[in-house]
């Protein structure tokens, strides 16, 4: 019989623990702000930014809101950013992705300040987590981590593969899972007979945004599998990159989606920020 892991749950505990963190912090005199800045309305990013806000108001980290027009220029939103970065009151700053297409995102993401950078996205972070140093981290992969932990899922000595090499997911997945001593495997859509690979593993994040396309074939029995995706099928329900019904069985472990690492992206996001105060 495998084992559901319940990120809500953990998502939950975690939230709790950073409460408890910040009542003491405000306790002592000093406060938790994160400015959110939202450039157009696409409904996926405002429910995002919306979960975000709420997140941050159970915890007790105040929001400052910025909601701009479509036709924001590249200019203003630099603009707004440095003055963000200036602002000693502003612990995070965090600017909502994708953004419009006459605006470059590296651009807005180098323009952060690394100290309040709590996506995890600024080269410098990404340069630190690569070199073992303290920095933030991207919140879906640290969310992982915090996962396969807290469900008492070693991953000392286990071989690892990660599906996909995105900045924000798989390229920095690899690191953390490496730190943690994994022998680390990362295939991508180039990889040559992926199954050979991925039945390998002991652990296998899938993170390639394709719609239930890892099924039991591509999983070691008794595998641990993290299921990034998250998509609608057919039928308009949620769904991830693992054909849930067919690859569980041959699991030890796996996470939902809906309920697996989704609401850990948020409760990790919330931990960057409490970590943000200086
Ligand atoms: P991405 O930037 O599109 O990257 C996808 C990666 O998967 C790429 O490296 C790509 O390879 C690889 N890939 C694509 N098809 C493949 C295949 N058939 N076999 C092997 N590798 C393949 O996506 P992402 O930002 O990492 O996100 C991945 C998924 O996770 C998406 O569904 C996204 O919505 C979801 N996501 C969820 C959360 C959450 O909080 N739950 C957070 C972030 C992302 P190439 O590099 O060769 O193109």
């Amino acid at each position: 019989m495998y084992q559901i892991i319940d990120g809500k749950k953990i998502a939950q505990e975690i939230k709790e623990e950073l409460k408890e963190q910040v009542a003491a912090l405000k306790a002592d005199g000093k406060t938790l702000c994160l400015a959110v800045i939202q450039v157009g309305n696409d409904p996926a990013s405002s429910v995002y930014v919306g979960n975000k806000k709420k997140a941050c108001a159970y915890i007790g980290i105040d929001s400052l809101s910025y909601e701009l027009p479509e036709d924001t220029t590249q200019e203003d939103l630099l603009d707004l950013v440095k003055a963000l970065n200036a602002d000693k009151k502003v612990n995070g700053i965090l600017v909502q992705l994708p953004l419009p297409q006459h605006i470059d995102e590296e651009t807005i993401i180098q323009t952060i300040s690394p100290d309040k950078d709590v996506d995890g996205f600024h080269m410098r972070n990404v340069g630190a987590l690569c070199v073992g140093s303290k920095g933030f981290v991207s919140c879906t992969p640290l969310g992982i981590i915090q996962l396969l932990k807290r469900s008492q899922i070693e991953i000392e000595g286990k071989r690892c593969v990660v599906l996909g090499r995105s900045n924000i997911v798989g390229k920095p997945m690899s690191l953390l899972l490496l730190q943690e001593n994994g022998t680390v495997t990362i295939c991508h859509s180039r990889t040559k007979e992926i199954k050979e690979i991925t039945r390998q593993a002991d652990i296998l994040i899938v993170a390639i945004g394709k719609p239930k396309l890892v099924d039991d074939t591509y999983i070691k029995e008794g595998a641990v599998v993290i299921d990034v995706g998250i998509h609608r099928d057919e039928n308009n329900k949620l769904c991830g990159d693992v054909d849930f019904e067919k690859a569980a069985s041959h699991t030890s472990a796996i996470t939902p989606v809906p309920g697996g690492v989704g609401p850990m992206t948020i409760a990790m996001l919330m931990y960057n920020c409490v970590n943000a105060i200086n």
